[in-house]
C-alpha cells in the first residue's frame, strides 16, 4: 500500500510541475514564431529577447542558440557575437529610451540569482536616476509605464534597422 498516495496527493501535481522545468525557455523561445516569445534579434549563433518580468523598460537578455551554462562553455564565435550584440543593443536602447545609465549581468548559478541557471543569458537593463537604487530589490512587481508588446515592436523595429 502506498501511503504517500493517500496522504501527499499533492506530491503528484509537485512531480508533474518539476517534470514541466526540465524544458529550457530559451530553447523553447526560438522554436515558437518571434513575436510569442518576444525575440526582437536573431543572429547567427545568439539572439536578443525581451524579459517578461522585466526589471525595467527595454529589460533585455542576450543568449546563445545552443544550450550551455557557463562562459567557458562558449566557442569564439558565440562570445564574438555576444560582445557585437551587446553593444548594438546598448546604442539601440540609448536612442529608443534615453538611459542614464545600464546594468549588465550574467547571473552564473542559483546562488548568483540565475533563474535559468543551465542556459546563459546577458542581462541588460536601462536605467533611469531615480527608478530604483538597487537591482535585488527588485524582485517585487513594478507597474512599468510600457507594455511588453509596444516594447517588442519598438525594439524590432529598431535592430532590423541596425541589422
Ligand atoms: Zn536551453
Amino acid at each position: 500500500m502506498k501511503l504517500n498516495n493517500i496522504w501527499t496527493p499533492w506530491r503528484l501535481s509537485y512531480i508533474k510541475e518539476a517534470d514541466k522545468i526540465k524544458t529550457c525557455i530559451f530553447c523553447e523561445s526560438f522554436k515558437k514564431p518571434d513575436r510569442d516569445s518576444y525575440i526582437v534579434y536573431k543572429g547567427k549563433t545568439c539572439f536578443v529577447v525581451l524579459n517578461i518580468y522585466p526589471y525595467n523598460n527595454g529589460h533585455i537578455m542576450i543568449a546563445p542558440y545552443r544550450h550551455v551554462a557557463s562562459l567557458e562553455d562558449l566557442n569564439e564565435e558565440e562570445r564574438t557575437e555576444i560582445m557585437d550584440l551587446m553593444v548594438k543593443s546598448i546604442k539601440i536602447l540609448s536612442s529608443e529610451y534615453n538611459p542614464h545609465g545600464f546594468n549588465i549581468g550574467i547571473n552564473l548559478g542559483k546562488a548568483a540569482g540565475a533563474g535559468v541557471e543551465h542556459h546563459l543569458h546577458v542581462h541588460i537593463v536601462p536605467r533611469w536616476v531615480g527608478d530604483t537604487n538597487f537591482m535585488p530589490v527588485l524582485g517585487e512587481t513594478k507597474v512599468l509605464p510600457e507594455l511588453l508588446d509596444s516594447t517588442w515592436d519598438r525594439l524590432r523595429k529598431a535592430f532590423n534597422r541596425v541589422a
